[in-house]
């Protein structure tokens, strides 16, 4: 468990320094310790990668793609033999749990660059035959792409975006977030060593500032941005500048429905979960917790019944489910939200205890679930980001859809009902980008990820996302003569 010390770009498979007069300081999140001073890629490193990407693109995209493919495959391998190097980074970049780190984040980076390591000589236009021609579609790629990350998930939303970048024959320029500046650098080195030549998987640090000047870079042809809605607007009126492509990965408020004929444990359990993994960081959280109201009393006592399991502590050490909040900005923030919550006539019920020692300076919030909350309330509207649960209480079908629905939001859904007439007629119309049934938060690779209203667009992960990192190239080879009135 070493402690990180110094802060890197990598660019043209090498860990540079960043060179703009830039600098900020590098947290321990779980005891607020300072492990070192980054400083952000200068415009200088950032047109010099975007030119270094432009050249290794134009060859890569040659690349037989089995060879592509080859070469992801390795590179998850490695993933899975590091995973205890990078799951540690990755607890020094967010505070989160470590056997979070070892079971998903590590886990889902590997399956992802994996799955599209396969998917990548599967690649394939379309042809149809016509009475006067035939026409042909052909795949190719989008050229620079550009990842910009949420501080949430660093290591995966670092692979979720290069692995179908890469697969596709692009190249890819990763910010993370200034939050989390690791262990994205480390992927880069597993990368290189799998066997991906320079210039096709680039880390350049910085904060919003950085951010800006990748969206208004003329040499970058996409961007893959996660992160809040308002950030996501600014990104998409930037990238007018050359009508970049765009994925947009955002908040939600998602809506949780839990029908009386629910085991009050599964309830529970689902609930807790939908809420409380990884600090309540999660975007897609089921946040808004509908009770089928005559369900309440079973599912508060389901709940309570579990508030010894609710573990706040040292991130590394393996017993602790929860970890602590990204920064003390954040920590404000999402305490703010509990105070307002409380001020608003909520009932606050709090689990876990804020750890002492070393831990006792970090960003740790108490995980609050809330009772009698109104659809009206700051808490239930607005997206939290930390471990605040809203339950509300529901009586018919058609009355929760309506109030599920009732959000700009359109990330996820969770029904949980035995029902299964009901639950065909709720997908049909909950307004989610994701529905899960009678589960919530699993994200197989195979499934593609992403939201809907003003949750994003695009997706990651299935084969879907193939789509939102090629462009099709339509070619009408002529059987007949040439029409002309002239
Ligand atoms: P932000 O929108 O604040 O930041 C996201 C990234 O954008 C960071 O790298 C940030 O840099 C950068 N950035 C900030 N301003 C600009 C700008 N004007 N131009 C370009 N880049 C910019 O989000 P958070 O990091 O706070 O992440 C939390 C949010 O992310 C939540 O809303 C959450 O729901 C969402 N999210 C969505 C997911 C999804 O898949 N739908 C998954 C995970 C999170 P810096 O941080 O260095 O300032």
């Amino acid at each position: 468990m070493n402690k990180p010390t110094q802060v890197h770009c990598f660019i043209n498979n090498k860990k540079v320094i960043g060179k703009s007069a830039n600098s900020f300081p590098v947290y321990f999140p779980a005891t607020g310790e300072i492990l070192c001073t980054a400083n952000s890629a200068s415009v200088e490193q950032l047109d010099e990668a975007v030119e270094i990407a432009s050249q290794a693109q134009k060859k890569w995209e040659k690349t037989p793609s089995q060879e592509r493919s080859r070469i992801l495959k390795k590179a998850a391998e490695l993933i899975r033999y590091h995973t205890n190097k990078i799951a540690e980074l990755e607890v020094w970049d967010t505070g989160k749990p470590i056997s979070e780190a070892i079971e998903v984040d590590v886990v889902t980076a590997a399956d992802a660059i994996e799955y599209f390591s396969n998917l990548a000589v599967t690649l394939h236009g379309d042809y149809y035959s016509i009475q006067d021609a035939d026409i042909l579609t052909k795949i190719e790629p989008i050229g620079v792409c550009a990842g910009i990350g949420a501080w949430n998930y660093p290591f995966q939303i670092a692979a979720w975006k290069s692995a179908p970048a890469l697969a596709c024959g692009n190249s890819f320029i990763f910010k993370p977030s200034e939050l989390n500046t690791l262990s994205a650098v480390l992927l880069g080195e597993i990368y290189a060593e799998a066997g991906l030549p320079a210039g096709l998987f680039q880390v350049l640090q910085g904060d919003a500032e950085l951010g800006q000047m990748i969206t208004a870079h003329n040499g970058i042809q996409k961007i893959s941005f996660t992160g809040e809605v308002g950030t996501g607007k600014k990104i998409m009126a930037a990238s007018s500048v050359n009508l970049k492509t765009l994925t947009m990965e955002l908040g939600g408020k998602s809506p949780l429905i839990i029908f009386n004929d629910t085991n009050p444990e599964t309830a529970a359990k689902a609930a807790l979960a939908a809420n409380f993994y990884t600090q309540g960081e999660v975007c897609t959280n089921g946040t808004r917790v509908f009770i089928q109201e005559n369900f309440l009393p079973q599912f508060k006592k389901a709940i309570e019944g579990r508030s010894n399991n609710v573990r706040l502590g040292n991130p590394f050490e393996k017993e602790v489910n929860v970890g602590s909040l990204i920064s003390a900005n954040h920590k404000e923030l999402v305490e703010n939200f509990i105070n307002k919550g409380k001020s608003e006539g909520a009932k606050a019920f709090t689990m876990g205890q804020i750890p002492s020692g070393d831990c006792a300076k970090g960003y740790f919030t108490q995980p609050v679930i809330f009772y009698d909350c109104k659809d009206s309330m700051k808490i239930v509207k607005e997206e939290i980001f930390g471990p605040v649960m809203s339950v509300l209480t529901f009586k018919t079908e058609e009355e929760v859809i309506e109030r599920a629905n009732n959000t700009e939001f359109g990330l996820g859904a969770g029904i949980f009902t035995k029902d299964i007439s009901r639950i065909q007629r709720m997908i049909d119309q909950l307004e989610a980008g994701i529905v899960w049934v009678n589960n919530y938060n699993i994200t197989p690779v195979e499934m593609p990820f992403g939201g809907t209203k003003q949750s994003g667009f695009g997706k990651e992960n299935g084969i879907d996302t193939l789509n939102h990192y090629t462009k099709r190239k339509s070619i009408y080879i002529s059987k007949g003569d040439v029409f002309s009135p002239f």
